[in-house]
């Protein structure tokens, strides 16, 4: 007797074979059997005409907030992601205790866009070390299991206090913070990240604390990670310019992970010069693996989050008003003809990272699932003889404030797009779920990938597309038996219509814990999801359960 029987499904195993009818059955919470299973189950669920495959892995998130409050990750569990790897780019709210929490914060902010007032509200900060933390994650509940690398930030920031904001570190507090990262990998990190990207910001215009550190500073503690023989080294990196610039970057980055002997991780963000220093870590000696996305980076906007228009002076005034009241506002004709000629001609200053840009109307799109053929705003307004401006008004007014709208934050060629994806040391990885909750939107990758990818341009095979978002990740992230489908693999499963699958229009949702909102999409064509051979969803259905575990590095994870 099983647990629980998928039946009739083509099956996939994640290492990139052809998929082949079978049956998958289940017992605590591990893949029992592949085949034609004839024992009965307590549990069984119809597959036929759909494709079984292992959860997929999600290696870019900031979930290290939201995990506390929402034990789905918002919109990753619905497309399917099983586990994600949180604390990128140096952001972590651990190590630090809840003294420290303000400053801890002061890196996340801005730079990940994570509200503070959701943060203070919905994460019971109950920890020093990040062993703690770790422990805290623990015994949440969860529906998807998470990882967590220790943040230099916040590791800065727990050591050096106020200074870790303007100062280089003294010697002892370099030996301070190796050996704090050091433990946190010894007690289950996956690893140590930073940041050294020039996008990421306090609210008053500073650095984030990692970005003060030397690179002699996180020399010293990737090396903690290579006498340890443990944990990945993952970082924002540098993208300067300037071609001598990044010939030391590269020069640097590739003797650190030569002599540490540690794997290195970055986002490549359709940058050839990033996935050059992937390869020029490879031929010193290193290893390093890029994270790459699907597409082009945009954001994704709408009155009920935010709008390009929301720096300027009217605007802003007019935008801290409760909705009710801004609709009134945007009916004053003479109000409305000052704020159209604001944003027309304001001075926006400029936007880095991932923060809404300047709008440029030609490439605002309206975002209408019933119009396959999205159209821009500047063309709808000379359709229909009024200002851009005056369209996004009108279409978010006649919607009550739903209408969305996307504008390309980088557009990066489908030519470079497809030779990330098929770099031999690249991994699909860059959806920063749990950040930017009002600026972008990736947590859909996972279904993107298969239907733009797989399914309508046929680049990739289905075995090959279901192997590079399940077994790819799982080995860069050493993820014991996960991304895999075979006897003695967890059951994290992924049941999908490969006819349909794909991602629904986007949507704005007030669940934040201080009730603010954030941007969220579901899912088209997933039918189930197991974390450890429970049933989390059954189609857009949440059941409950709460499955996942933390997953620590080198250690059994159940
Ligand atoms: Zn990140």
């Amino acid at each position: 007797m099983f647990d629980l029987v998928i039946r009739g499904g083509t099956v996939f195993d994640g290492r990139g074979s052809a998929g082949t009818v079978a049956d998958v059955a289940i017992a605590d919470g591990m893949v029992a059997e592949i085949g034609r299973v004839t024992d009965r189950a307590r549990q069984t669920i119809d597959a036929a005409g759909r494709f079984v495959a292992p959860g997929f892995i999600d290696g870019h998130t900031h979930l290290d907030a939201q995990i506390f409050w929402d034990p789905y990750a918002g919109s990753l569990t619905e497309h399917g992601v099983t586990s994600a790897v949180m604390g990128n780019c140096g952001f972590t709210l651990a190590p630090g205790a809840q003294e420290q929490a303000d400053l801890i914060i002061r890196s996340i902010e801005r730079a990940e866009d994570m509200s503070r007032e959701a943060i203070q509200r919905g994460v019971p900060w109950r920890w020093t070390t990040f062993e703690q933390y770790l422990d805290a994650v623990e015994a949440l509940p969860k529906a998807l299991n998470v990882a967590a690398q220790c943040g230099h930030s916040a590791v800065r920031a727990s050591v050096m206090g106020e200074r870790a904001f303007t100062d280089p570190a003294a010697d002892d507090e370099i030996r301070a913070m190796r050996q704090v990262v050091t433990r946190a990998i010894a007690a289950g990190a996956l690893g140590f990240s930073t940041s050294r990207s020039k996008a990421h910001l306090t609210k008053a215009g500073d650095p984030v604390a990692s970005r003060i550190a030397s690179w002699d500073e996180v020399s010293a503690i990737v090396s903690g990670l290579g006498d340890l023989g443990a944990g990945i080294f993952q970082l924002a990196p540098e993208r300067p310019a300037e071609p001598e610039q990044m010939a030391d970057y590269q020069a640097r980055l590739s003797a650190l992970a030569a002599a540490s002997g540690r794997p290195v991780t970055f986002m490549v963000g359709g940058q050839q010069e990033q996935l050059d220093a992937v390869d020029g870590v490879i031929a010193a000696g290193g290893a390093a693996i890029g994270q790459v996305h699907v597409r082009g980076f945009e954001n994704v906007f709408g009155f009920r989050t935010s709008l390009p228009f929301d720096r300027l002076p009217l605007w802003k005034s007019v935008r801290a008003l409760p909705l009710a009241q801004q609709r009134e506002r945007l009916r004053d004709p003479g109000l409305r003809a000052r704020l159209v000629a604001e944003a027309e001609s304001g001075r926006y200053g400029q936007a880095v990272g991932a923060e809404i840009g300047v709008p440029q109307f030609e490439r605002i799109l309206v975002i209408d699932p019933a119009q396959p053929a999205e159209r821009s705003v500047a063309e709808l307004g000379r359709q229909h003889g009024v200002s851009p401006v005056e369209v996004m008004i009108d279409w978010s007014l006649r919607t009550g404030f739903e209408q969305l709208f996307r504008q390309p934050i980088s557009e990066i060629s489908p030519d470079l797009v497809l030779a990330g994806l098929r770099h031999p040391n690249t991994v699909v990885a860059a959806s920063d779920s749990g950040a930017h909750i009002s600026q972008i939107l990736d947590s859909n990758i996972p279904t993107y990938f298969l239907s733009h990818w797989v399914r309508e341009s046929g680049t990739f095979s289905w075995a090959e597309g279901i192997r590079m978002l399940t077994g790819v990740p799982a080995r860069v992230w050493g993820l014991d038996r996960r991304g895999v489908l075979e006897p003695g693999s967890y059951a994290d499963v992924v049941v999908f219509d490969p006819s349909t699958v794909g991602s629904a229009a986007p949507a704005v949702r007030n669940d934040l814990p201080d009730g603010g909102p954030r941007l969220a999409q579901s899912a088209v064509g997933i039918d189930a999801l197991l974390v450890n051979g429970q049933l989390v969803s059954a189609g857009p259905v949440r059941t409950g359960a709460t499955p996942g575990v933390l997953l620590r590095s080198g250690k059994t994870q159940r």
